[in-house]
């Protein structure tokens, strides 16, 4: 028998009203809603992977620092060990940051449509959300940021590029502008950061509080690993070290990254697939009546011209197409956002979609 509800203890005040990550995990054929990777890593990683797990000393704690994977998340991007923080996907760095540079008495800023997540992990971290509007195009409008951190001074700005849901891109001049204006640490979440030709990377140095988040959820066809990590100013790393829980990165995840990052070659050329099989997507979906936004990530926002969205979201889903129903979030009134899957998920998709958006 459960706690009868007048008897349980309250939550914090500041969280009875969240409600939580909404994604369904929907048992389909055609699951294009949570921007995966289509293929799984290469053959030669596993292999790879599992010769180093039999490696891990089991009975002892990983390595705290991350050492070994931090050096090599360096070598990539070509920055050093001590930029770098890795955590249990970049969902936990974002956390990490907030509960450094957030929290009780303090605001963190976003520009909305954007990843509902920044605000969730500022709120739950007991961090003020305050909350600016996107251009008519969904990009940023650097006077609705100035306004906001005006008004607001945010200890933490969260800038995604490319967004999620909507896909648009910000230019690092941009990103510059929006650095210059906030007081305190911009975040450029680049989970798709791959998909686009542009990114705030060389915008990161110890003169400016600055982080780039990144994650092996996406590119590297990592999601089931959990491991994202941020390139970020030495100084801000340090205080971020202070927060983590000891030993929260465990030594198989640190192993896996460590491995994914041998295969960078194979990586790319997955990359630069999804890149023209979103093109061929984006070409498709022209053809039917739908609007749609340029995408710089493995995903394509859309909006059906004549039908409301969630019901061509039902009407997909009774084909066994699972997209994610964006309809009803603020200012993407009936969009749904559709991942770049593979071409035969994909023509799946546009055969279920045709047939619902059928006059
Ligand atoms: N940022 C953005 C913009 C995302 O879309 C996602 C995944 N949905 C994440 C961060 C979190 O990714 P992960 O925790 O898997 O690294």
């Amino acid at each position: 028998m459960s706690l009868p509800l007048r008897a349980r203890p309250a939550v914090r005040p500041d969280l009875a009203l969240l409600e939580g990550y909404h994604s369904p995990q929907v048992d389909v054929a055609i699951r294009l809603n949570t921007n995966e990777a289509p293929v799984p890593p290469p053959p030669a990683f596993a292999d790879a992977l599992a010769a180093e797990l039999s490696r891990i000393q089991w009975h002892r704690y990983p390595d705290r620092a991350a050492t070994a994977l931090r050096e090599a998340v360096a070598a990539a991007h070509g920055v050093e060990p001590e930029q770098v923080f890795a955590a249990n996907g970049s969902n936990e760095v974002l956390q990490t940051v907030c509960l450094a540079y957030g929290g009780h008495g303090r605001k963190a800023a976003l520009f909305s449509p954007t990843y509902l997540m920044h605000g969730q992990i500022a709120a739950v971290a007991g961090t003020e959300v305050v909350v600016g509007a996107r251009a008519a195009d969904l990009t940023l409008d650097l006077a609705e940021v100035e306004r906001v951190v005006v008004e607001h001074d945010p200890a933490v700005t969260f800038v995604c590029s490319p967004n999620n849901p909507t896909g648009t891109i910000e230019d690092p001049a941009t990103i510059a502008a929006v650095a210059d204006l906030a007081p305190g640490v911009v975040v450029v979440d680049e989970a798709y950061g791959q998909f686009a030709d542009r990114s705030a990377l060389e915008l990161v140095g110890d003169d400016r509080p600055l982080v780039v988040t990144r994650t092996f959820s996406k590119t590297w066809s990592m999601a089931a690993a959990r491991l994202g990590y941020l390139i970020g100013p030495t100084w801000l790393v340090a205080e971020l070290e202070k927060v983590v829980l000891p030993y929260h990165l465990d030594a198989a995840k640190q192993v896996a990254g460590r491995v994914a990052l041998r295969f960078g070659a194979e990586m790319e050329e997955r990359v630069a697939a999804l890149v023209a099989e979103r093109r061929r997507l984006v070409d498709r979906l022209g053809a039917l009546p739908v609007q749609q936004w340029r995408s710089d990530a493995n995903f394509v926002l859309f909006r059906p011209l004549d039908r409301p969205g969630r019901q061509v979201w039902q009407g997909l889903l009774d084909r066994s197409v699972l997209v994610r129903d964006c309809s009803s979030w603020p200012g993407l009134d009936g969009c749904l956002r559709v991942t770049v899957g593979t071409v035969a998920e994909d023509d799946a998709f546009l055969d279920a979609l045709t047939e619902v958006l059928q006059p």
